[in-house]
């Protein structure tokens, strides 16, 4: 195991939306910051699972692609020459240790050591939930699929979609543009969407397939037969489709928190109005918090942000004056 000597002022682990730019606000306030992602790329959520979505709520953008997001991002994060973030992608942080004015990380390739932490793992490792027929699994990835990593996947093919929330109605949205035909397969009459959302979708041409659930899933020579079954009834109708895109929101594990010695409520890590944990020194934010009237959204994340780097640097470099804007530096 590699041994870093360096001692960092802050380690953010997790290098999803709002990580990167606790990481870039770092920079701002001159912390020697590294940036830890167990994946291969930055991102999180928007890079792994919707990286050809358009996003509405992130403010200053009307409409942006998640993939762009994520490109913006990155740039805004290493833009300062002197005070850039460290970034480690691929290696994940297993366990963390409290020594006497730092804490000690172990890696999956490295022990490091810093002494300040802000955790924003999101749910931790996630994974999609599976549609619930048997079905083989060679079929995932070509005619069954649970990302949209590419929307030349779709592109004039007929494609169902199930699920029902705003993810599957955004989806329905987006491909509607490139795809022959769309149909939006739902266990409920109603969608659970936002209700500008759900607007769009009705006025759109996507094909509303409800109240059904998915009953059976069959390989064709082209395509996939989809028989569907009405939900508390008894018709049945079949729908020949070229792709299948599963929509049914993701399982996320993060109890590596409670490894870590972090106390969690409902699986989130409670946080007070500074963004700190129970533990002194360590910091969370974005999705993997929890307080009274947080938002899992990327927008209220990146409030939370200079919350807790504004509370770090105070609590590491008292005599540094708080510069409220970015203006304000030089
Ligand atoms: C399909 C879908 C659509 C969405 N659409 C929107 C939308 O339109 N608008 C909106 O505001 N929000 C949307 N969201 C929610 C938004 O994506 C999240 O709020 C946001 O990604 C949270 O960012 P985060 O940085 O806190 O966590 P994440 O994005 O989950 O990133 C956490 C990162 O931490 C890494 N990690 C986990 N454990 C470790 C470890 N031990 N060591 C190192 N790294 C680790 C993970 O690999 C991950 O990259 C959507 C979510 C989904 C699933």
């Amino acid at each position: 195991m590699q041994q870093d000597t360096h001692l960092y002022d802050l380690t953010v682990i997790g290098g999803g939306p709002i990580g990167m730019f606790a990481a870039f606000y770092a920079g701002l306030r001159e912390l020697d910051t590294q940036l830890i992602e167990s994946l291969p790329q930055l991102g999180g959520q928007v890079a792994a699972l919707y990286p050809e979505k358009i996003i509405r709520d992130v403010a200053g953008f009307p409409h942006i692609k998640g993939r762009e997001l994520v490109r913006c991002l990155q740039e805004q994060m290493l833009q300062f020459t002197d005070f850039k973030p460290q970034v480690f992608c691929d290696e994940e942080v297993l366990s963390l240790e409290k020594g006497n004015d730092e804490f000690i990380l172990t890696t999956t390739k490295r022990i490091t050591h810093t002494r300040r932490i802000i955790v924003a793992i999101g749910g931790g490792a996630f994974s999609p939930r599976p549609l619930a027929v048997n079905y083989d699994p060679k079929l995932d990835g070509k005619e069954v699929f649970y990302f949209v990593k590419n929307i030349a996947d779709f592109t004039d093919r007929t494609v169902a979609i199930a699920g029902g929330g705003n993810s599957a109605i955004d989806w329905a949205l987006t491909l509607e543009v490139v795809a022959k035909k769309v149909y939006l397969i739902h266990r409920r009459p109603r969608f659970r969407g936002l209700e500008a959302n759900v607007k769009r979708l009705e006025a759109s041409n996507v094909e509303l397939v409800t109240p059904y659930n998915i009953a059976h899933l069959t390989k064709q020579p082209a395509g996939l037969a989809l028989q569907l079954k009405q939900a508390k009834g008894t018709i049945e109708k079949n729908l020949n489709v070229d792709a299948l895109l599963v929509n049914y929101g993701f399982t996320a594990d993060n109890h590596v928190l409670r490894d870590w010695g972090l106390p969690l409520v409902h699986r989130a890590l409670p946080v007070d109005q500074h963004m700190a944990t129970a533990i002194a020194g360590i910091y969370g934010i974005g999705d993997s918090v929890t307080y009274s009237g947080k938002t899992k959204l990327i927008a209220a994340g990146f409030g939370e942000a200079p919350t807790a780097v504004n509370h770090i640097a105070e609590s590491l470099y008292p005599e540094r004056k708080q510069p409220l804007h970015s203006t304000s530096i030089a």
